[in-house]
């Protein structure tokens, strides 16, 4: 996806600044709405850099750059249901328009005793279809997992699994393009409103090479980076919370051995067998997200764990400290951790080397994303969570229907949901 592809267009209608998770699908179905809005063309363009390496003259990358990211629509929060309901529901269409294959339907279990009946509630109240599996049930569906004796778990066979997010944002892109959207591979530098055109005010988007793209609407969708340039009046309150993963190289027998494997979130006491501290938080309780085998580009199997933040030693709050944590390693005891934990849940395999890798999740107060107006111009797609790569298509819907009406039409979701909050 190197090659731009842009037409010149003049004044944009709507320029999407990032080209990431949220920002192509914002960009496209800004197009897509518009067509049966007006019977005029609505120029779009979407700007942002392709994948870097993370290297000191950079400063900005994205939390996108993997191939593993669990999808499910089940959720202990009825909003995060629905916008991840909406999108897994267009995945398939997507793949077909583009010929991109990002979603792996291999299911997803939501382990431990805390939060299975909030998650079965809001199953229950959604009409989300899942199955409730005592110890048992666990144990013997899933023979090759370790879990603990009193761990139960909910388990959603279909409309769940994982997403490759590289792969996703490529097909997003590429349905885009199909619909007349411009593609500018810049950094953005700064974002003002200019003199009015025909009676109307107009953004004025700076490029870092020194490039000027006119557009009468803006969004901002560039997740962890907003404070590294001047793009917005406002400084919206996110927090930055930093992300170490561990990835174990399996052999392709290993990977083919467990290929029932759904993606995984635990929250429990742990087994018994497991040695050991890993991932204990002060009360003793076990937290991480699992991916099943994964085959990367480099066409090696990788096993993938995260964890949960209340390990963390504490959030980045500038955009020093974001870059810093990009170029660094990730926290190594944490890597440690994670990689013992894989060894105790995932059972016998036989590991042939360990990756640890680092990103940073952009936290709001509310736990919910920021799509917002901050001028009738000027709009916020801001705020994943940890969360928002299976729903990125709705967060990109949502963003760009507002975008388009100015103002909030949709019913099921109330706009309250998604304001945004300032410093
Ligand atoms: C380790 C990890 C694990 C995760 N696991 C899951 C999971 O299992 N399931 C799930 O649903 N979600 C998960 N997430 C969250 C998900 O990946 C993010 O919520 C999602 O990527 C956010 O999308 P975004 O578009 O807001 O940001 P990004 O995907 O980061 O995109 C922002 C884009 O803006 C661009 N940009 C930044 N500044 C500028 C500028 N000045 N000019 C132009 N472009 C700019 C960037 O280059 C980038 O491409 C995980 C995240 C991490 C880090």
């Amino acid at each position: 996806m190197s090659k731009s592809n842009e037409r010149n267009y003049g004044v944009y209608d709507l320029c999407v600044i990032g080209a990431g998770m949220c920002g192509v699908p914002a960009a496209r179905h800004a197009i897509n709405y518009a067509r049966h809005a007006t019977t005029k063309p609505y120029k779009v363009c979407v700007i942002g850099p392709e994948e870097t390496q993370m290297i000191p003259d950079r400063d900005i990358w994205s939390a996108h750059y993997d191939e593993g990211r669990i999808t499910r629509m089940s959720d202990p929060n009825w909003i995060w249901s629905l916008l991840a309901r909406r999108s897994i529901q267009r995945y398939r269409k997507l793949e077909q328009d583009t010929g991109i294959n990002f979603y792996s339907e291999v299911g997803s279990l939501t382990v431990g005793a805390e939060y299975i009946p909030v998650v079965q509630k809001t199953a229950n109240d959604t009409g989300i279809s899942v199955a409730t599996l005592d110890n048992s049930q666990l144990q013997s569906k899933f023979p090759f997992l370790n879990f603990g004796d009193e761990d139960i778990a909910i388990y959603e066979a279909q409309n769940a699994g994982h997403i490759s997010p590289r792969k996703l944002v490529r097909a997003q892109l590429i349905a885009a393009l199909e619909l007349g959207c411009d593609v500018i591979r810049e950094i953005v530098n700064q974002v003002t409103e200019d003199n009015l055109l025909n009676g109307a005010p107009v953004m004025k988007v700076k490029t870092d090479s020194g490039r000027t793209i006119h557009a009468r609407k803006v969004l901002i969708a560039v997740g962890c980076f907003t404070e590294f340039r001047k793009l917005l009046p406002v400084e919206p309150n996110l927090i930055f919370s930093p992300q170490t993963v561990t990835l174990v190289q399996i052999t392709p027998e290993d990977a083919h051995r467990i290929e029932k494997m759904p993606s995984i979130i635990y929250r429990g006491k742990g087994a018994a067998n497991w040695p050991g501290d890993a991932l204990k938080n002060k009360d003793g309780a076990v937290g991480y997200y699992l991916l099943p085998p994964i085959q990367y580009e480099d066409g090696k199997y990788y096993i993938k764990m995260g964890h949960w933040d209340e390990l963390l030693k504490g959030f980045l709050t500038t955009a020093k400290e974001v870059q810093e944590w990009f170029l660094g390693n990730g926290d190594e005891n944490l890597g440690k951790q994670l990689e013992q934990a894989i060894i105790n849940v995932v059972k016998d395999i036989k590991i042939l080397g360990v990756h640890i890798d680092r990103c940073v999740t952009t936290r709001t107060p509310t736990r919910r994303p920021y799509i917002d107006l901050i001028s009738p111009n000027l709009g916020v797609l801001l705020g994943g969570n940890g969360y928002a790569a299976k729903s990125s298509d709705e967060l990109g819907r949502l963003a760009a229907h507002m975008m388009v009406d100015g103002c909030w039409k949709e019913q099921q979701l109330a706009w309250d949901h998604f304001k945004l909050q300032t410093k």
